[in-house]
């Protein structure tokens, strides 16, 4: 087996021209189709340019996710006919790697201390995007470096990023043009929680961006985390890949699926179908099929065109209910 690229805190981009993808579950629970379509669609769009396919396991929150529901994930897609290219890597593993990143930012004056306690950011933050986001007030941002050793004896603090009043653009490929101000659609956000372990937004620029990752296909659920991450690359130096962000899949009633919904994780639909069987309806929810039929995932690789993938909800055939 191939050894981790990146053994230690070094940070080195790698040298590398080939096409690079990548699926990075979050292992809280057994993969999801959702989950499943969105690993399909990066393995095909990377494969079919011929590219690298990584496998990173986004356990930084490390009790929410356990080791072995890493390795049933890893389980789950072999079982699918996933082949990936490094050994996968673990973010609970790369905390080195990530406080060198923090610490650089920390050096050229990006991050401040922030003793907020989650009560208090509820009730001062002003309601944005929905419930799903919320703006910073930035009542840390101008602590003094006295006030803020005062705070740290009874409180170890989260660390923020301080984010400029600036439009951060890119374009998605799949959804076109996308625009944020980060100071008011984002905030300041949180690089390392008050508890020592690094956040999501971090780790995955310094993932993505030391394994060479060329192209990022996720869901659409994160696109609004982009310009955070964009922004971050820029700060630390690194090359920014493509992003492609995918439609929800919903079942067959266009009813979102939810984590709750256990008949159509793994553990129930491998009593059910064989891996074809599922990839052949993913496939053809994402408009790469004109009609279910069972299909490998290799098969599936010279005909994938992201022109043929829907920008709507993806609609999947009904599972739940078959025998
Ligand atoms: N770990 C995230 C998830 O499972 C995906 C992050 C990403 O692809 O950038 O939703």
């Amino acid at each position: 087996m191939l050894t981790n690229p990146i053994p230690n805190s070094e940070e080195r981009i790698p040298d590398l021209c080939l096409p690079t993808g990548r699926f990075a579950p979050t292992p809280s629970g057994r993969l999801h189709l959702g989950n499943i379509l969105c690993a399909m669609l990066a393995y095909l769009s990377v494969r079919r340019k011929g590219g690298r396919f990584l496998l990173r396991i986004e356990d930084v929150d490390v009790p929410r996710c356990p080791r072995h529901l890493a390795r049933q994930a890893m389980d789950d897609l072999a079982w699918l006919g996933f082949t990936w290219d490094e050994a996968p890597l673990f973010q609970s593993d790369r905390s080195d790697i990530y406080r060198a990143a923090l610490d650089r930012l920390t050096a050229e004056g990006h991050i401040y201390p922030c003793f907020c306690t989650r009560a208090q950011l509820m009730s001062l933050a002003a309601p944005n995007l929905g419930d799903t986001q919320v703006v910073y007030q930035r009542t840390c941002a101008n602590l003094t470096a006295e006030e803020a050793a005062e705070r740290a004896k009874t409180r170890a603090p989260a660390m923020r990023l301080r984010v400029p009043d600036e439009d951060v653009s890119f374009t998605d490929g799949l959804f076109g043009m996308q625009r944020e101000n980060l100071a008011r659609d984002c905030g300041d956000f949180i690089l390392r929680r008050s508890d020592g372990l690094y956040g999501y937004q971090l780790a995955v620029v310094v993932d993505d961006a030391l394994t060479g990752v060329t192209e990022v296909v996720r869901g659409r659920d994160i696109l609004s985390a982009t310009p955070r991450q964009l922004y971050l690359q820029r700060l630390l130096g690194y090359p920014q890949p493509e992003y492609v962000h995918i439609p929800l899949l919903t079942d067959s009633q266009g009813r979102r699926l939810a984590k709750r919904d256990k008949d159509l994780d793994l553990t129930a639909l491998a009593k059910r179908f064989a891996p074809e069987e599922i990839i052949g309806r993913l496939a053809c929810s994402a408009g790469l099929l004109p009609e279910v039929r069972p299909m490998g995932l290799e098969a599936l690789i010279p005909i994938f065109d992201w022109a043929k993938v829907k920008r709507d909800d993806l609609r999947l055939p009904d599972m739940a209910g078959e025998a």
